[in-house]
């Protein structure tokens, strides 16, 4: 799989994709990042990339050439998918990750100062990506996190393909509470039940933390797809057969 990023800081990128995972994923050749500089595509003699915006405002616009010339010199796939990186766009979710999975070829425009011209928006791109509901300076970040986000659901990627599966939003839950040594920690213990050896126990004690921690901080989730009620009754069913000690299910 293939990402292409056009940005005016292409150096930005260089330290996140020559670590851990990602780096990993280039060099086994399982996805290719390949960065552009904004500005080579730029046909004037001062390599202008931005302008004032009509009718007056603060701050400039990127404008529409070089960002058109750019796409279309990196496009190497007619499935190609363009994104652009905006506020303004669909909030990026698991679920939306893992479809961009499909795609042979993503193109992911980063815009800076006020934005991009709309033109960009509207007659250039196939996708309007957000990564959530605030403004960064730039969509550097945006595209780091984009690319990340769609990598680990590439089979080779993750090591473990059963932890990609396990994680948060791959159902409707966040992800259980994790542990590990020391035991006891300033006087903050681990949870009995993850020593008692019963894996069913354990499985059924991390299925109700993942339910209680999503009722509590997303219960927006569970909604998506069942409601809390129905939720709630899948985990009564086990719990009558657990009759564990009061930490042990807390
Ligand atoms: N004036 C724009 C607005 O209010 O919608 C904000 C422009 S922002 C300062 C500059 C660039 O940062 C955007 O063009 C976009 O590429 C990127 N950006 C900012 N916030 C983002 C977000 N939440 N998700 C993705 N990209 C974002």
């Amino acid at each position: 799989m293939r990402f292409d990023i056009i940005t005016i800081f292409p150096e930005m990128f260089e330290s996140y994709f020559s670590r851990g995972v990602i780096e990993k994923a280039i060099k086994k050749e399982i996805i290719e990042v390949c960065i552009h500089n904004l500005r080579d595509y730029a046909r004037d003699k001062h390599k202008q990339v931005d302008d004032r915006p009509f009718g007056g405002n603060q701050g400039m616009v990127i404008k529409p050439e070089p960002v058109f010339h750019a796409v279309e010199a990196v496009k190497k796939k007619e499935q190609a998918c363009v994104c652009l990186l905006s506020p303004k766009g669909k909030n990026l979710t698991s679920q939306m990750a893992k479809d961009f999975t499909k795609c042979p070829q993503i193109i992911l425009i980063c815009g800076r100062y006020e934005g991009v011209d709309e033109r960009i928006a509207q007659y250039l791109a196939t996708h309007e990506i957000s990564i959530g509901d605030f403004v960064l300076t730039g969509g550097e970040l945006a595209a780091m996190v984009f690319v990340d986000s769609v990598s680990r659901f590439l089979p080779g990627v993750v090591g473990k393909r059963k932890s990609v599966e396990q994680d948060s939003f791959s159902s409707n839950l966040l992800d259980h509470p994790q542990y590990t040594r020391p035991r006891s920690f300033r006087g903050m213990e681990v949870p009995e039940v993850l020593f008692s050896g019963d894996h069913k126990k354990i499985r059924y004690w991390r299925q109700k933390k993942a339910f209680e921690k999503t009722l509590a901080l997303r219960p927006d989730l569970l909604e998506c797809k069942k409601t809390a009620k129905e939720n709630q009754n899948d985990l009564e069913q086990p719990r009558t057969q657990m009759k564990g000690k009061d930490n042990e299910s807390n």
